[in-house]
Protein backbone atom coordinates (compact mmCIF):
# COMPACT_ATOMS: atom_id res chain seq x y z
CA UNK A 1 0.00 0.00 0.00
CA UNK A 2 0.97 3.86 -0.70
CA UNK A 3 2.12 5.43 2.22
CA UNK A 4 4.57 8.57 2.51
CA UNK A 5 6.84 6.56 4.24
CA UNK A 6 7.28 4.60 1.46
CA UNK A 7 8.79 7.00 -0.42
CA UNK A 8 12.03 7.14 1.09
CA UNK A 9 14.48 9.47 -0.57
CA UNK A 10 13.16 12.54 -2.37
CA UNK A 11 13.60 12.40 -5.53
CA UNK A 12 15.20 14.74 -7.49
CA UNK A 13 12.90 18.16 -8.24
CA UNK A 14 12.21 18.05 -11.78
CA UNK A 15 12.14 21.73 -13.72
CA UNK A 16 8.49 22.17 -13.18
CA UNK A 17 6.91 24.35 -16.18
CA UNK A 18 3.32 24.16 -14.75
CA UNK A 19 1.30 27.15 -15.44
CA UNK A 20 -0.39 27.19 -12.01
CA UNK A 21 0.36 26.33 -9.38
CA UNK A 22 3.54 27.04 -10.43
CA UNK A 23 7.02 26.56 -9.25
CA UNK A 24 7.59 27.90 -5.65
CA UNK A 25 11.91 29.33 -4.62
CA UNK A 26 13.35 26.32 -3.08
CA UNK A 27 14.38 28.71 0.09
CA UNK A 28 11.05 29.35 0.67
CA UNK A 29 9.66 26.23 0.43
CA UNK A 30 12.85 24.70 2.92
CA UNK A 31 11.80 27.38 5.32
CA UNK A 32 8.16 26.33 5.02
CA UNK A 33 9.20 22.50 5.99
CA UNK A 34 11.16 23.93 9.05
CA UNK A 35 7.82 25.40 10.18
CA UNK A 36 5.66 23.08 9.16
CA UNK A 37 5.35 20.78 12.42
CA UNK A 38 6.39 23.64 15.58
CA UNK A 39 7.27 27.23 15.06
CA UNK A 40 10.13 28.38 16.38
CA UNK A 41 9.43 29.87 19.88
CA UNK A 42 5.65 28.73 19.52
CA UNK A 43 5.56 25.22 18.84
CA UNK A 44 2.60 24.86 17.03
CA UNK A 45 2.38 24.53 13.39
CA UNK A 46 1.32 27.38 10.88
CA UNK A 47 -2.15 25.41 9.91
CA UNK A 48 -2.80 25.34 13.33
CA UNK A 49 -2.20 28.94 14.78
CA UNK A 50 -5.22 31.58 15.42
CA UNK A 51 -5.23 34.04 12.32
CA UNK A 52 -5.46 36.81 15.56
CA UNK A 53 -2.31 35.38 17.16
CA UNK A 54 0.46 37.80 17.41
CA UNK A 55 2.82 35.55 15.07
CA UNK A 56 0.33 36.21 12.26
CA UNK A 57 -0.34 39.85 13.09
CA UNK A 58 3.26 40.20 12.53
CA UNK A 59 3.33 37.50 9.42
CA UNK A 60 0.66 39.45 8.07
CA UNK A 61 2.07 43.18 8.05
CA UNK A 62 4.91 42.37 7.16
CA UNK A 63 3.11 40.38 3.72
CA UNK A 64 1.78 43.28 3.26
CA UNK A 65 4.70 46.03 4.04
CA UNK A 66 7.22 43.74 2.11
CA UNK A 67 4.56 43.72 -1.23
CA UNK A 68 4.36 47.82 -0.62
CA UNK A 69 8.26 47.61 -0.50
CA UNK A 70 8.70 45.51 -3.92
CA UNK A 71 5.86 47.47 -5.81
CA UNK A 72 6.89 50.99 -4.75
CA UNK A 73 2.63 51.14 -3.95
CA UNK A 74 1.68 54.57 -2.75
CA UNK A 75 -0.31 56.06 0.34
CA UNK A 76 -3.32 56.05 -1.72
CA UNK A 77 -3.52 52.43 -2.25
CA UNK A 78 -4.27 49.99 0.10
CA UNK A 79 -3.26 46.15 0.10
CA UNK A 80 -5.90 43.40 0.87
CA UNK A 81 -6.15 40.15 0.57
CA UNK A 82 -8.62 37.88 -0.69
CA UNK A 83 -9.67 34.07 -0.83
CA UNK A 84 -11.96 32.61 -4.02
CA UNK A 85 -8.79 33.33 -6.35
CA UNK A 86 -8.81 35.59 -9.09
CA UNK A 87 -12.03 34.14 -10.53
CA UNK A 88 -13.84 35.47 -7.50
CA UNK A 89 -12.32 39.25 -8.29
CA UNK A 90 -13.63 38.98 -11.56
CA UNK A 91 -17.08 39.68 -9.88
CA UNK A 92 -16.00 42.01 -7.06
CA UNK A 93 -14.42 43.94 -9.60
CA UNK A 94 -18.02 44.58 -10.95
CA UNK A 95 -19.69 44.38 -7.62
CA UNK A 96 -17.32 47.16 -6.25
CA UNK A 97 -16.79 49.06 -9.24
CA UNK A 98 -19.53 48.45 -11.64
CA UNK A 99 -23.07 47.59 -10.39
CA UNK A 100 -23.70 51.04 -8.58
CA UNK A 101 -21.87 53.23 -11.07
CA UNK A 102 -24.61 54.03 -13.56
CA UNK A 103 -21.70 53.53 -16.42
CA UNK A 104 -20.53 50.80 -18.52
CA UNK A 105 -17.37 49.27 -18.28
CA UNK A 106 -14.71 48.55 -20.73
CA UNK A 107 -12.89 45.55 -21.07
CA UNK A 108 -9.65 44.93 -23.06
CA UNK A 109 -9.85 41.25 -24.11
CA UNK A 110 -6.52 39.64 -25.03
CA UNK A 111 -7.34 35.97 -24.17
CA UNK A 112 -9.04 33.25 -22.30
CA UNK A 113 -8.69 35.47 -19.20
CA UNK A 114 -10.08 38.48 -19.95
CA UNK A 115 -13.38 37.17 -21.75
CA UNK A 116 -13.79 35.14 -18.66
CA UNK A 117 -13.72 38.59 -16.15
CA UNK A 118 -16.32 40.23 -19.03
CA UNK A 119 -18.56 37.51 -18.75
CA UNK A 120 -18.68 37.77 -15.34
CA UNK A 121 -18.64 41.97 -15.44
CA UNK A 122 -21.94 41.44 -17.69
CA UNK A 123 -23.42 39.78 -14.59
CA UNK A 124 -23.41 43.08 -12.88
CA UNK A 125 -23.75 45.94 -15.13
CA UNK A 126 -22.94 47.07 -18.92
CA UNK A 127 -19.70 45.63 -19.90
CA UNK A 128 -18.31 45.81 -23.60
CA UNK A 129 -15.19 44.75 -25.30
CA UNK A 130 -13.56 47.48 -26.15
CA UNK A 131 -10.90 45.62 -27.64
CA UNK A 132 -11.03 42.15 -28.29
CA UNK A 133 -8.32 39.97 -30.05
CA UNK A 134 -10.33 36.80 -30.66
CA UNK A 135 -10.80 37.39 -34.29
CA UNK A 136 -6.54 37.28 -34.69
CA UNK A 137 -6.55 34.06 -32.40
CA UNK A 138 -5.44 36.21 -28.92
CA UNK A 139 -1.72 36.68 -30.60
CA UNK A 140 -1.33 40.26 -29.56
CA UNK A 141 -2.08 43.47 -27.32
CA UNK A 142 -3.50 46.52 -28.64
CA UNK A 143 -0.86 49.22 -29.41
CA UNK A 144 -0.66 52.17 -27.30
CA UNK A 145 -2.68 54.26 -29.81
CA UNK A 146 -4.63 51.46 -30.23
CA UNK A 147 -5.80 51.40 -26.83
CA UNK A 148 -6.06 54.89 -26.46
CA UNK A 149 -8.98 54.96 -29.18
CA UNK A 150 -10.75 52.09 -27.87
CA UNK A 151 -10.95 53.38 -24.72
CA UNK A 152 -13.96 55.96 -24.56
CA UNK A 153 -14.38 58.59 -21.70
CA UNK A 154 -17.58 57.75 -19.32
CA UNK A 155 -16.65 54.46 -18.30
CA UNK A 156 -16.50 53.76 -14.57
CA UNK A 157 -13.06 51.79 -15.41
CA UNK A 158 -11.05 50.07 -18.46
CA UNK A 159 -10.15 46.31 -17.08
CA UNK A 160 -6.94 44.85 -19.03
CA UNK A 161 -4.75 41.67 -18.11
CA UNK A 162 -1.77 42.26 -18.01
CA UNK A 163 -0.99 39.06 -18.92
CA UNK A 164 -2.76 36.29 -20.55
CA UNK A 165 -1.56 33.03 -19.07
CA UNK A 166 -3.28 30.84 -21.30
CA UNK A 167 -2.09 32.19 -24.40
CA UNK A 168 1.29 33.91 -23.65
CA UNK A 169 0.81 37.28 -24.60
CA UNK A 170 1.39 39.98 -22.04
CA UNK A 171 1.49 44.06 -22.74
CA UNK A 172 5.07 44.75 -23.15
CA UNK A 173 4.58 47.85 -20.66
CA UNK A 174 2.50 49.48 -18.20
CA UNK A 175 -0.83 50.22 -20.39
CA UNK A 176 -2.18 53.36 -19.93
CA UNK A 177 -5.17 54.79 -19.93
CA UNK A 178 -6.82 57.92 -20.39
CA UNK A 179 -6.97 60.89 -17.40
CA UNK A 180 -9.43 60.04 -15.04
CA UNK A 181 -10.35 56.43 -16.28
CA UNK A 182 -9.75 53.93 -13.43
CA UNK A 183 -7.28 51.28 -14.87
CA UNK A 184 -8.34 47.36 -13.23
CA UNK A 185 -6.00 44.71 -14.20
CA UNK A 186 -5.58 41.15 -13.58
CA UNK A 187 -2.24 40.48 -12.85
CA UNK A 188 -2.30 37.22 -11.75
CA UNK A 189 0.40 35.18 -14.12
CA UNK A 190 2.87 38.24 -14.28
CA UNK A 191 2.00 39.82 -10.38
CA UNK A 192 5.84 40.36 -8.99
CA UNK A 193 7.71 39.59 -12.13
CA UNK A 194 8.91 42.98 -12.82
CA UNK A 195 8.25 46.25 -11.23
CA UNK A 196 4.63 47.94 -12.03
CA UNK A 197 3.87 51.64 -12.14
CA UNK A 198 1.37 51.05 -9.51
CA UNK A 199 0.10 54.95 -9.21
CA UNK A 200 -1.52 54.49 -12.54
CA UNK A 201 -3.94 51.66 -11.68
CA UNK A 202 -7.11 51.58 -9.89
CA UNK A 203 -7.04 48.51 -8.79
CA UNK A 204 -5.26 45.37 -9.78
CA UNK A 205 -5.27 41.67 -8.44
CA UNK A 206 -4.02 37.92 -8.72
CA UNK A 207 -4.19 34.96 -7.65
CA UNK A 208 -1.31 34.16 -5.63
CA UNK A 209 -0.51 30.71 -7.40
CA UNK A 210 2.37 31.79 -9.95
CA UNK A 211 4.26 33.86 -8.47
CA UNK A 212 3.21 34.92 -5.43
CA UNK A 213 3.03 32.07 -3.18
CA UNK A 214 0.67 29.06 -3.04
CA UNK A 215 -2.82 28.73 -3.97
CA UNK A 216 -5.93 29.98 -2.04
CA UNK A 217 -5.37 33.71 -1.86
CA UNK A 218 -5.25 36.31 -4.06
CA UNK A 219 -3.78 40.03 -3.53
CA UNK A 220 -5.75 43.22 -4.29
CA UNK A 221 -4.32 46.53 -4.56
CA UNK A 222 -7.01 49.12 -4.61
CA UNK A 223 -6.99 53.10 -4.98
CA UNK A 224 -8.45 53.94 -1.63
CA UNK A 225 -11.14 56.46 -2.86
CA UNK A 226 -12.65 54.25 -5.43
CA UNK A 227 -14.56 52.04 -3.03
CA UNK A 228 -16.53 54.84 -2.57
CA UNK A 229 -18.35 54.22 -4.96
CA UNK A 230 -19.30 50.90 -4.47
CA UNK A 231 -23.18 50.00 -3.63
CA UNK A 232 -24.44 50.01 -0.05
CA UNK A 233 -26.15 46.65 -0.07
CA UNK A 234 -23.25 44.28 -1.01
CA UNK A 235 -22.84 41.04 0.59
CA UNK A 236 -20.29 41.53 3.25
CA UNK A 237 -17.62 39.47 2.18
CA UNK A 238 -17.61 40.63 -1.39
CA UNK A 239 -17.29 44.53 -0.24
CA UNK A 240 -13.68 45.39 -0.61
CA UNK A 241 -14.33 47.89 2.06
CA UNK A 242 -14.75 44.92 4.59
CA UNK A 243 -11.14 43.43 4.15
CA UNK A 244 -9.69 47.66 4.03
CA UNK A 245 -11.72 48.20 7.40
CA UNK A 246 -10.69 45.02 9.16
CA UNK A 247 -7.32 44.55 7.37
CA UNK A 248 -8.33 41.43 5.76
CA UNK A 249 -9.10 39.42 9.49
CA UNK A 250 -13.09 40.19 9.08
CA UNK A 251 -13.24 36.42 8.63
CA UNK A 252 -10.29 33.60 9.15
CA UNK A 253 -8.10 34.37 6.17
CA UNK A 254 -5.75 31.98 4.47
CA UNK A 255 -3.46 31.57 7.09
CA UNK A 256 -0.55 28.96 5.53
CA UNK A 257 -1.12 30.99 1.95
CA UNK A 258 -0.24 34.28 3.48
CA UNK A 259 2.50 32.76 5.46
CA UNK A 260 3.79 31.18 2.80
CA UNK A 261 3.24 34.22 0.41
CA UNK A 262 4.81 36.75 2.89
CA UNK A 263 8.15 34.34 2.81
CA UNK A 264 7.97 35.17 -1.60
CA UNK A 265 7.65 38.43 -0.78
CA UNK A 266 10.85 38.18 1.64
CA UNK A 267 13.02 36.24 -0.88
CA UNK A 268 12.13 38.78 -3.92
CA UNK A 269 13.89 41.62 -1.26
CA UNK A 270 16.12 39.76 0.57
CA UNK A 271 17.55 37.43 -1.93
CA UNK A 272 16.77 38.56 -5.26
CA UNK A 273 17.34 42.13 -4.81
CA UNK A 274 14.14 43.12 -6.04
CA UNK A 275 11.20 43.18 -9.07
CA UNK A 276 14.10 45.01 -11.43
CA UNK A 277 16.64 42.45 -10.92
CA UNK A 278 14.03 39.35 -10.83
CA UNK A 279 12.53 41.40 -14.33
CA UNK A 280 16.13 41.32 -15.97
CA UNK A 281 16.44 37.54 -14.72
CA UNK A 282 13.47 37.00 -16.73
CA UNK A 283 14.11 38.25 -19.75
CA UNK A 284 17.33 36.44 -20.02
CA UNK A 285 15.34 33.33 -19.01
CA UNK A 286 12.72 34.14 -21.84
CA UNK A 287 15.23 34.63 -24.57
CA UNK A 288 16.58 31.72 -23.88
CA UNK A 289 13.28 29.95 -25.31
CA UNK A 290 11.93 32.41 -28.11
CA UNK A 291 15.63 32.39 -29.36
CA UNK A 292 15.54 28.33 -29.54
CA UNK A 293 11.89 28.76 -31.38
CA UNK A 294 13.41 31.80 -33.50
CA UNK A 295 16.33 29.06 -34.42
CA UNK A 296 14.37 26.14 -35.37
CA UNK A 297 13.73 27.41 -38.90
CA UNK A 298 9.88 27.31 -38.55
CA UNK A 299 9.87 23.54 -36.77
CA UNK A 300 8.63 25.73 -33.71
CA UNK A 301 5.73 28.22 -34.35
CA UNK A 302 5.84 31.04 -31.45
CA UNK A 303 1.84 31.53 -31.05
CA UNK A 304 2.58 35.43 -29.82
CA UNK A 305 3.32 38.26 -32.03
CA UNK A 306 6.92 38.64 -31.23
CA UNK A 307 5.90 42.08 -29.77
CA UNK A 308 3.26 40.42 -26.85
CA UNK A 309 5.82 37.83 -25.82
CA UNK A 310 4.91 36.81 -22.48
CA UNK A 311 7.59 36.66 -20.71
CA UNK A 312 5.91 34.02 -18.25
CA UNK A 313 4.46 31.80 -20.55
CA UNK A 314 5.97 31.25 -23.29
CA UNK A 315 3.62 29.19 -25.98
CA UNK A 316 3.96 27.57 -29.38
CA UNK A 317 3.14 24.37 -31.80
CA UNK A 318 4.93 22.17 -33.41
CA UNK A 319 4.35 20.90 -36.81
CA UNK A 320 2.43 17.94 -35.78
CA UNK A 321 0.28 16.73 -32.86
CA UNK A 322 2.13 13.78 -32.89
CA UNK A 323 5.15 15.52 -32.37
CA UNK A 324 3.74 18.16 -29.99
CA UNK A 325 3.04 14.70 -27.80
CA UNK A 326 6.19 13.40 -28.48
CA UNK A 327 8.06 16.47 -27.39
CA UNK A 328 5.96 16.79 -23.65
CA UNK A 329 6.53 13.01 -22.89
CA UNK A 330 10.45 13.57 -23.94
CA UNK A 331 10.86 15.96 -22.30
CA UNK A 332 9.25 14.81 -18.94
CA UNK A 333 11.72 11.77 -19.22
CA UNK A 334 14.25 14.59 -18.77
CA UNK A 335 13.14 15.90 -16.09
CA UNK A 336 11.50 18.60 -17.56
CA UNK A 337 7.53 18.89 -16.49
CA UNK A 338 4.10 20.02 -17.42
CA UNK A 339 4.84 21.57 -20.60
CA UNK A 340 1.91 20.37 -22.48
CA UNK A 341 -0.16 23.35 -23.59
CA UNK A 342 -3.64 25.21 -22.85
CA UNK A 343 -6.49 22.33 -24.12
CA UNK A 344 -7.61 25.79 -25.79
CA UNK A 345 -4.79 26.34 -27.75
CA UNK A 346 -2.75 23.49 -27.81
CA UNK A 347 1.31 23.10 -28.44
CA UNK A 348 3.50 23.86 -25.99
CA UNK A 349 3.52 26.33 -23.20
CA UNK A 350 6.27 26.83 -20.84
CA UNK A 351 5.58 28.71 -17.70
CA UNK A 352 8.94 30.25 -16.60
CA UNK A 353 7.80 31.94 -13.74
CA UNK A 354 10.12 33.73 -10.64
CA UNK A 355 11.27 30.73 -8.86
CA UNK A 356 12.12 28.57 -12.01
CA UNK A 357 15.65 28.48 -12.19
CA UNK A 358 17.93 29.85 -15.40
CA UNK A 359 19.09 26.37 -15.82
CA UNK A 360 16.09 24.76 -16.15
CA UNK A 361 15.02 27.14 -18.81
CA UNK A 362 18.12 26.51 -20.54
CA UNK A 363 17.75 22.50 -19.75
CA UNK A 364 14.74 23.41 -21.79
CA UNK A 365 16.53 25.41 -24.66
CA UNK A 366 18.70 23.28 -24.73
CA UNK A 367 16.73 20.32 -25.13
CA UNK A 368 14.26 22.23 -28.00
CA UNK A 369 16.88 22.10 -29.68
CA UNK A 370 17.80 18.90 -29.96
CA UNK A 371 14.43 17.92 -30.63
CA UNK A 372 14.23 19.88 -33.34
CA UNK A 373 17.10 19.06 -35.22
CA UNK A 374 16.35 15.17 -34.92
CA UNK A 375 12.43 15.64 -34.91
CA UNK A 376 12.75 17.38 -38.50
CA UNK A 377 12.35 13.50 -37.77
N1 LIG B 1 -6.55 35.31 -14.47
C1 LIG B 1 -5.40 34.81 -14.97
C2 LIG B 1 -4.54 35.68 -15.83
C3 LIG B 1 -5.05 33.50 -14.69
O1 LIG B 1 -3.92 32.98 -15.17
C4 LIG B 1 -5.87 32.71 -13.86
C5 LIG B 1 -5.52 31.29 -13.45
N2 LIG B 1 -4.74 30.59 -14.25
C6 LIG B 1 -7.06 33.28 -13.38
C7 LIG B 1 -7.36 34.58 -13.69
C8 LIG B 1 -8.00 32.50 -12.50
O2 LIG B 1 -7.38 32.35 -11.28
P1 LIG B 1 -7.99 31.47 -10.11
O3 LIG B 1 -7.80 30.07 -10.49
O4 LIG B 1 -7.14 31.90 -8.93
O5 LIG B 1 -9.41 31.85 -9.94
Amino acid sequence: MFTLGSLGRMPERPYNFSAGPGVLPLPVLEQAKRDLVALPGLGVSPLEVSHRSAWFTEVIERAEADLRALLAVPDTHRIVFCQGGASMQFSMVALNLLRGAGARADYVVTGSWGQKALAEARKEGDARAAWDGRSDGFIRTPSPGELAAALGPGAAYAHITTNETIQGVEFPANPIAPDGLPLVADCSSDFLSRPMDVERYGLLYAGAQKNAGPAGVAVVIVREDLLERAPEDLPTMLDYRTYVREGSLFNTPPVFSIYVLGLVAHWLRQDVGGLGTMAERNRAKAALVYDAIDDSGGFYRGHADPASRSLMNVTWRLPAEDLELAFVSEAAAEGLTDLKGHRSVGGIRASIYNAMPHEGVEALAAFMREFSADGSR
